[in-house]
């Protein structure tokens, strides 16, 4: 089916997409936000400044997708104002964040946009589609009982000390208050977006940099579904209220092209409908802001992803970066952000990930899934994966303990080389 989240006209140059986005301040008014600008250096930023921060990136940077992209509730300067159309607080009679509660103040439903042509005749050019929502914040919201003030009164519902005992309180009950279905995302501070509720939630707290979490979630609201492997490494993060000591950190090895092509076209025989597919500098397996032709063909209609829902990443494999050092890439391999073609002076991100392009496929002889990795010079070489099914036990990576998870982690794996670093590994996400 084609994207009913976007209206494309495809009589201007490049394309334009309009879009109709709102943001959602998802804490009191007063409580500073800890995120990461586009430099990676940390600052605590009110709503308004993280949505300003995401804003700004977008403005400069949208283009460089291949698309002329419109937010039609965008703000057009950086007054201190809220406006109901582009940026609201939550409301504390909402009781979480996907449920529709009082919202919207602005209409759900397709709005037509009607003009004279020149003749005169009333004509319906751009079909403006339902509003979407993405709330920003640092994810406490997403317990059940949770509640917020809004603007007019900005009293701190919790404190950081609550704030604190939450989430330990979360990780001992294996996230059970969390809003059902969100779990991993709350555990892993993973920002997405969900076609189904036409919402998502921007972890201020999340790994990576925020305003480029919101252009690859945008790639989702264009269409296109994420072309990475889940992948878990070793933390080095501090332990504070944003950053659990020794728990893994999410990495996402980018799917191979060959994997990607062969999705595609349900075989590995034929021509790749994706020739210039780049695992190492997409928006949806690296977060670099490029686009592949066949994605954008996605974008503008012509083209039906494969699937909406992860036609690409199998949801049942994580991949253990960490057991297998040489699935990474040398550190000096890694370029955040370079020239690259049609874009002489690298104004638009362009980045290598840490690690090789991977590929889920079946082994030979046994037939079961294995994940590999591609390194520049062809040659392949195994991941260490788990797979929720498969050899062995069915895995959960509920975390319920770190005892509990290492005793499942130790099922079904055979640590190559016999190194033991996998003690080192805490596993925070569950199905
Ligand atoms: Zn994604």
């Amino acid at each position: 089916m084609p994207n009913d989240l976007i209206a494309v006209d495809a009589t201007t140059n490049p394309p334009t997409v309009h879009l109709y986005i709102q943001f959602v301040v998802d804490t009191y008014a007063g409580r500073l936000l800890p995120c990461f600008l586009s430099d990676g250096s940390p600052v605590q930023l009110a709503g308004l400044g993280v949505y300003n921060h995401i804003i700004t990136e977008f403005k400069q940077k949208s283009h460089c997708l291949g698309f002329n992209i419109r937010l039609h509730l965008i703000q057009n300067n950086n007054t201190n104002t809220l406006d109901s159309n582009w940026l609201h607080w939550r409301y504390d009679t909402v009781p979480n964040p996907f449920e529709l509660g009082p919202y919207p103040a602005t209409p759900p439903a397709p709005q037509m946009r009607s003009e004279l042509d020149a003749q005169g005749s009333v004509v319906y050019p751009q079909l403006i589609r339902p509003l979407i929502r993405f709330y920003i914040g640092d994810g406490e919201s997403l317990n059940n009982d949770f509640r917020f003030r809004n603007l007019n009164n900005p009293y701190p519902i919790f404190n950081e000390n609550a704030a604190r005992n939450r989430i330990a309180l979360n990780r001992a009950t294996g996230y059970s208050q969390v809003i059902q279905g969100f779990e991993k995302y709350y555990a892993g501070r993973i920002s997405f977006f969900s076609r189904r509720i036409r919402a998502g939630y921007l972890f201020t707290d999340g790994p990576g940099l925020l305003s480029v979490t919101f252009m690859h979630e945008l790639g989702h609201v264009l269409g296109l579904e994420d072309r990475y492997i889940e992948g878990i490494d070793e933390a080095t993060a501090a332990d504070n209220i944003l950053n659990y000591v020794g728990r893994p950190a999410r990495s996402v090895p980018p799917l191979s092209r060959q994997y990607i092509n062969s999705v595609l076209k349900g075989g590995a025989s034929g021509p790749d409908p994706d020739p210039d597919y780049d695992p190492q500098n997409n928006l949806m397996s690296s977060r670099s802001y490029r686009l592949s032709t066949y994605q954008k063909g996605i974008i503008s209609g012509a083209l039906i992803e494969n699937e909406f829902t992860t036609p690409y990443v199998k949801e049942d494999a994580v991949v253990l970066l960490s057991l297998n050092g040489a699935a990474r890439r040398p550190p000096g391999s890694i370029l955040p952000d370079k020239p690259g073609p049609n874009d002489p002076v690298g104004t638009c991100r362009m980045t290598e990930t840490p690690y090789f392009p991977s590929a889920v496929e079946p082994a030979p002889g046994t037939g079961l899934d294995r994940v590999t990795f591609v390194r520049p010079d062809g040659t392949t070489g195994n991941h260490n994966a788990f797979f929720r099914t498969g050899p062995g036990s069915p895995l959960s990576l509920r975390y319920d303990g770190d005892t509990a998870v290492l005793a499942k982690l130790m099922k079904g794996l055979a640590p190559i080389n016999g190194v033991d670093t996998w003690k080192k590994i805490f596993i925070q996400l569950r199905p």
